[in-house]
């Protein structure tokens, strides 16, 4: 069972708790773009068999959103950090750059 802690309220919250929100720091395209940026930015996702970020809801708790760094293999949680944020905090993307090795 995936269990995240959310940085909001402090909860370690599992699976059936939280709602997924699909890949983190996506970089939004609208009006003015190009169609194939606008088409990216809509459909394409990452799918790595590794570390990936993620955004995710503390639906059945506080309701705010938060990003999380988890290995997809072997669903190892690499931290939760705030929604607001443009990247990991620096202990977790040196937990990243450690099990990307
Ligand atoms: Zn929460």
């Amino acid at each position: 069972m995936l269990i995240l802690r959310c940085p909001v309220c402090g909860v370690d919250a599992c699976e059936t708790e939280l709602a997924p929100g699909g890949e983190a720091h996506l970089e939004r395209f609208g009006p003015g773009s190009s169609d194939e940026a606008f088409e990216g930015y809509l459909f394409v996702r990452a799918n790595p068999k590794g570390v990936h970020l993620e955004r995710w809801r503390h639906a059945m708790g506080c309701g705010k959103w938060f990003l999380a760094a988890r290995d997809t293999a072997t669903m190892e949680v690499l931290g939760t950090y705030g929604a607001q944020t443009e990247a990991p905090p620096a202990d977790i993307q040196s937990k990243i750059e450690e099990a990307s090795r």
